[in-house]
């Protein structure tokens, strides 16, 4: 077994880069996801280490010296980060020239070969689920033998078969064993989830076909595959045992709510459990689905309502409807389930009309808390697709970040400028939480909790201050691009 370096790399400050985050970029407030997708190869290499440097604020000069005790470095990359990951590979071999580097991650399974031209220093790449891959290099396969790779052989880029994808999903170990060993859960920060919480998956995929959306488009695929509801009570009742200061836990799957008999049967195990929990959801879960997780310690849903407009609804293909949403939101008020809402400017169809009409949305409805999101033009996706065929793209490819790790404008319509769309952003912020009812509501919180009192008037200061520092970045023409600092 070769001795197994899992690495999410130094990159900008703050930035949410890691193997947990569906779009990759620095938040307003400090925010981190867990890096589950690296930590589970990690959890198939005995004696491997996971490294996720960001939250735990590592620099390069504190990490790549470990490059000489290992003989394998597994790097996950994004396409924001690739440029900043290629140069840190080249930094693992400077330390260790021996060591062999892989990189992990949709952005080198969409692009394997382009990926292998930008970063000279890595040896393969990972095209699509890449579990059984790390394992069986780790395990010294020799690389022609193994699925699911582009790989270097003597000046030469070989690419092998097609790796299945994983149908056995009760066949993983728990990424918590991982967690246990190598991470520092109190550096895990979300804004919307208490703190300390710990996420993980219990299945891979989502059936729906939502055009902007990367991980379904790339790694997991339009099935919904799961782990049993016996295996995820084991790994949650392992979970508690482990981490008894953790308030929280977040079911990370695409949508937690795909197969509904299941999301009941598992809710009904966490209630026993008595485990408070949260998960990603659309906005059309039937209110007796909603009563039963309610009823089991359901406390938040993360819902990706993304447009007050059903035409863009429509264009991006969410399978939702405004109707729909309005009452679903409604029922989770009335049971007592916190929403967290997520919006995207900037979607196909977007025009300034669009645009308030989705901040009147987001009033009306009054989640708990809302995240705004520039739409992002991933390689792999449709929406990148569309956005090259009809000249809508502002930047070239991968120049999704500033140079602080902030969103930028990737996309303009001949009706609205990239610089509209991301000036909207803060507007609609602004609209939405500086209005009398939000503020009075989040005051209460403040008054009732000195602890809630502390952690938003910290993270007020960061809202702040992000606002401020992304007006200084000029948008579009790809002006403000380039690498981390790091
Ligand atoms: S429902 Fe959510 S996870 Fe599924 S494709 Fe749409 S945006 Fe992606």
């Amino acid at each position: 077994m070769k001795h197994t370096l899992f690495l999410n790399p130094p990159s900008y400050e703050g930035f949410d880069g890691g193997a947990g985050s569906r779009y990759q970029a620095r938040r307003e407030i400090r925010s981190f996801w867990y890096p589950t997708w690296l930590a589970q190869p990690a959890a198939m290499v005995p004696g491997s280490r996971l490294i996720d440097a960001p939250p735990d604020g590592l620099t390069v000069e504190q990490v790549a010296p470990l490059a000489r005790d290992y003989e394998l470095a597994v790097l996950h990359t994004s396409t924001p980060s690739f440029p900043n990951d290629a140069r840190f590979a080249a930094r693992l071999k400077e330390e260790n020239p021996r060591i062999e580097v892989g990189m992990v991650g949709a952005h080198v399974g969409v692009l394997p070969l382009q990926s292998l031209a930008g970063a000279p220093a890595v040896d393969w790449v990972a095209l699509g689920e890449f579990d059984y891959t790390c394992a069986e290099i780790a395990a010294g396969k020799a690389l022609p033998e193994v699925q699911g790779i582009a790989y270097r052989d003597s000046g030469q880029i070989r690419i092998t078969g097609p790796r299945p994808t994983i149908e056995n999903m009760d066949a993983l170990p728990n990424v918590i064993e991982v967690y246990k060993r190598d991470l520092t859960i109190e550096n895990y920060f979300i804004g919307y989830l208490q703190h300390p919480y710990v996420s993980l998956y219990t299945g891979r995929g989502c059936r729906s076909k939502c055009t902007f959306c990367l991980w379904p488009q790339t790694l997991g695929g339009h099935r919904y595959r799961v782990r049993s509801a016996d295996s995820v009570e084991a790994e949650m009742a392992a979970a508690k045992k482990y981490f008894p200061q953790v308030r929280e836990f977040f079911f990370d799957d695409d949508t937690f709510t795909d197969d509904l008999p299941r999301a009941e049967e598992i809710a009904r195990r966490l209630g026993r459990l008595g485990i408070r929990w949260s998960c990603n959801a659309k906005a059309n879960v039937p209110r007796k689905t909603l009563e039963i997780l309610r009823a089991n310690g359901l406390r938040l849903l993360l819902v990706g309502y993304e447009s007050g407009n059903q035409q863009i609804l429509n264009n991006i293909k969410k399978g939702t409807r405004i109707d729909i949403a309005r009452e679903f939101t409604k029922n989770c008020r009335e049971l007592g389930i916190t929403i967290h809402g997520t919006f995207i400017l900037g979607l196909p169809g977007e025009t300034p009309e669009t645009i308030r009409e989705t901040i009147r949305f987001a009033c009306d409805i009054e989640p708990e808390t809302i995240q705004v999101s520039l739409a992002a033009p991933y390689p792999g996706t449709e929406l990148y697709r569309q956005a090259q065929e009809q000249g809508w793209l502002q930047i070239q490819t991968g120049e999704l970040v500033d140079t602080h790790g902030v969103q930028v404008a990737a996309i303009s319509y001949p009706t609205l400028s990239s610089t509209l769309i991301f000036d909207s952003v803060e507007e609609f912020y602004r609209k939405f939480y500086f209005r009398p009812r939000k503020i009075f509501s989040l005051v209460g919180q403040m008054v009732r909790s000195p602890e809630v009192m502390k952690r938003r008037l910290r993270e007020g200061v960061e809202f702040f201050r992000f606002l401020h520092e992304r007006k200084q970045t000029p948008q579009a023409s790809g002006a403000a691009v380039g690498s981390p600092a790091s």
